[in-house]
């Protein structure tokens, strides 16, 4: 850590930098150092460390994004568990201007960014403006509390409830001439509320804002204590604990978000905490009914949270988990295990996948799934990775240099990675640095990365394949996307991963049918597939039975240090060198793609997307099947009666074309004339349905043509908007 403030200063601010790198820090302060003190510190730890002291005096951040240790976002994260960013504001630097960091970084609390190179007068500029305008604005909250001391009891127009700082007074006061009333403290706030504005327009917004805090008036009346609103989509309730009365009034609160059109995402959330000591800071007790609140976030059954100690020893395990991470890259803890995969057919090996062991210096190994989703979340996992993939690249060369002729080997490339770091440069970099053919790095991108719209992960994907690399798609099957996204997502191998696919006993032929639809599609797209978690001889069988020939599992080989897998591949004899590629089509497991099973809600809901099944007969057109998805996307979601009632009468069949866009009936029928023509790769176009409110919208619908059944074509179709929601 370097200071340069040792001496008294006439200088009217201090800056913090916090950058690895010493020529930038040296550029900054080149730029900064007229009108500020600066102090500088080349890492994240040591930088939360000073702030934890010195935070009063500082006037501004300067925060570079991505560090060794830890990084810009935890600095962040750390900084706003502190409360630091409400006094203190913070001035990010990147390198490239990806709009999801900066976004992320945005909702972290950051004011303003700058990009590398450094344009001298526009960083001074946004520095001096920034210290500034965040000077101001306190000033104006400053007096704006005065006020509100003065004038108690002044409210928000909107929602007819107390402002915070009136709130957070009043508890105040109360809580401190009330030290033995055992009280609660509640927080709500809606989900994705501002995409709620968004979708349904501010004055609806607004309405939602009302009902909520109209809900807690009634509350407070009846039984007792205060309400606040805190600005935005945050209000905070002081309450006597009343059990039954509050289990009404949530039940309440919950529902006034599910008025039937209000999506499901767009509840209300809330955190309780029972107050156990009325001393404790106003602050803090609200604190703590957020770590609460948190708590429900993400998780859609979950409106409601009672505040515990785990839930704050979680936040303080994962920082823990952190440092000890720090410490075990320090200290070389480490190393990757390999995974034999295997052609079921012969049993040979045809290459491996590198899976991270970290062997700690107290709990011996310790394994991936431990420690990786917590260091996916904060981003500090492609420290690790990168750790990995150049041992592996090592690794490889070694093999090479002793005579050998290497297996491809896959890695594991996070979506964390991908928003963090330059992954297609890092593996480039690798294949020039041991002078590696490029087959021998292959790359494994877990299925949940690949949601939808998300064109960062498929745009790294494509560069990935443009520089040379095979990209396979990891845990297929985990129910993230649906086949007919395979299409559109350029992936070299598809692994399929059998524990998503539940086959227990009691719904085998359930599991059995979903694999060998995805199996099916994949080959008539032309991917190679592999399947992972094979642990039992039975499912060897129905494997190798339906054409799918390539598998990584405990049945053949576990996961094996690399000296373990070298002496194994050493003989020759063990070795297939072809690789995995589609298997040849065999015409006896060529079946068609449905069957009865295939017409089970479970295929089609869960595996296929927004799905249907069209027959065709001469001119008329029939919806035989559909899903739940393709019912809402395309408008039929609204004559349901309709529906059952075709359904009790046994019709079972909708006329399709009612629905479609008159000016695209024409194109409906090219479609599937065209995807009659091309069964293989089948046939795309965009097609208009009308949705309720009797507009049309634009879907792009694709089509396979199934087989022939008595005087009818079967088809198969996918559709997916085209519109942002
Ligand atoms: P994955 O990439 O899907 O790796 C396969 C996991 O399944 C491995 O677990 C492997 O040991 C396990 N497995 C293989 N065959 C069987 C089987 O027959 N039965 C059962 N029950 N399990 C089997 P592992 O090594 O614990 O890794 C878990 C996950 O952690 C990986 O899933 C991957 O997503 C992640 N991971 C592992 N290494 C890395 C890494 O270096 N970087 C990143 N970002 N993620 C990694
Ligand atoms: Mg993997
Ligand atoms: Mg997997």
């Amino acid at each position: 850590m370097k200071q340069e403030n040792e001496i008294i200063s006439t200088k009217k601010y201090k800056a913090l930098i916090i950058d690895d790198s010493e020529m930038n820090r040296e550029i900054l302060k080149g730029i900064l150092s007229d009108e500020m003190d600066i102090v500088e510190i080349d890492n994240g730890e040591d930088a939360c460390d000073y702030m934890m002291n010195h935070a009063s005096e500082l006037n501004i951040v300067i925060l570079d994004l991505v560090m060794p240790g830890m990084n810009g976002f935890e600095v962040l994260k750390f900084m706003k568990y502190k409360h630091m960013m409400e006094s203190l504001p913070v001035i990010m630097i990147s390198a490239d201007n990806d709009e999801h960091n900066i976004e992320r970084a945005f909702d972290l609390g950051v004011i303003d960014f700058v990009f590398r190179p450094f344009s001298e007068r526009i960083v001074l500029r946004r520095v001096l403006t920034t210290i500034n305008l965040f000077k101001r604005q306190r000033d104006l909250i400053a007096t704006i509390d005065t006020q509100y001391k003065v004038d108690d009891g002044r409210t928000d127009d909107l929602t007819g409830l107390d402002y915070k700082q009136t709130f957070f007074n009043k508890v105040y006061t109360h809580l401190k001439s009330n030290p033995n009333d055992r009280l609660l403290m509640i927080a709500i706030d809606i989900d994705h509320f501002k995409l709620f504005n968004n979708y349904y327009g501010w004055e609806r917004g607004d309405r939602y804002l009302k009902k909520i805090a109209r809900l807690m008036r009634e509350f407070i009346q009846m039984n007792g204590g205060m309400a606040g609103y805190l600005g935005g989509d945050d209000f905070a309730l002081l309450c006597p604990n009343k059990r039954e009365e509050l289990r009404k009034f949530y039940g309440r609160v919950i529902k006034s978000g599910q008025l039937a059109e209000y999506q499901v995402g767009f509840s209300p959330k809330i955190g309780i905490y029972e107050i156990d000591d009325n001393m404790e800071s106003v602050g803090s007790i609200y604190d703590h009914a957020v770590i609460a609140l948190d708590d429900t976030k993400g998780d859609y059954t979950k409106n409601v949270s009672w505040y515990n100690k785990s839930m704050y020893q979680d936040v303080k395990d994962e920082y823990e988990l952190l440092v000890d991470v720090q410490r075990g890259i320090r200290d070389g803890e480490f190393t990757f295990f390999i995974q034999p995969k295997v052609n079921m057919l012969d049993g040979r090996i045809v290459g491996g996948e590198a899976l991270v062991r970290w062997i700690h210096k107290d709990k011996g190994m310790v394994s991936p799934g431990v420690f990786i989703p917590a260091l996916e979340q904060n981003g500090f996992i492609s420290n690790i990775d990168q750790i990995v993939w150049d041992n592996v690249a090592a690794w490889q060369k070694d093999w090479i240099e002793s005579g050998h002729e290497a297996l491809p080997i896959s890695v594991n490339v996070s979506r964390a990675d991908i928003f963090t770091m330059d992954v297609t440069g890092f593996f480039l970099g690798l294949i020039e640095k041991y002078d590696l053919p490029k087959h021998l790095l292959e790359i494994e991108i877990t299925e949940s990365a690949y949601v939808e719209e998300d064109t960062k992960v498929s745009s790294e994907i494509g560069k990935l394949r443009d520089a040379g690399f095979k990209v396979l798609m990891d845990d297929f099957g985990s129910g993230y996307s649906s086949l007919n996204s395979l299409k559109d997502m350029e992936i070299d191998v598809l692994k399929i991963d059998m524990k998503f696919l539940k086959m227990d006993f009691s719904n085998l032929n359930k599991g059995v049918s979903i694999l060998e639809s995805i199996v099916n599609m994949a080959r008539a797209m032309q991917i190679p597939t592999i399947v992972e978690g094979v642990e039992e001889q039975e499912q060897v069988n129905y494997l190798t039975g339906m054409g799918c020939n390539y598998a990584q599992g405990f049945f053949f080989y576990r996961p094996m240090p690399r000296e373990e897998f070298a002496k194994l591949v050493e003989n020759e004899d063990n070795v297939d060198h072809e690789g995995i590629h589609i298997s040849r089509l065999d015409p006896v497991h060529v079946r068609e793609f449905l069957d009865e099973n295939l017409y089970s809600d479970v295929v089609v809901n869960n595996i296929l997307g927004p799905t249907a099944f069209y027959e065709v007969e001469d001119d008329e057109i029939c919806l035989v099947r559909m899903n739940e998805q393709y019912c809402k996307l395309t408008g039929l979601a609204y004559h349901p009666e309709q529906i059952a009632e075709q359904d009790a009468k046994g019709e079972n069949y909708i006329i399709t074309l009612e629905g479609v866009h008159p000016d695209d009936r024409g194109t409906f029928r090219k479609l599937i004339e065209d995807a009659y023509d091309d069964p293989l790769n089948g046939a795309s176009a965009h097609i208009r349905f009308r949705v309720k409110s009797g507009d049309y919208k634009d879907y792009r619908m694709r089509l396979f043509f199934l087989r022939n059944r008595h005087n009818t074509r079967i088809y198969y179709a996918s559709i997916m908007s085209t519109e942002d929601f």
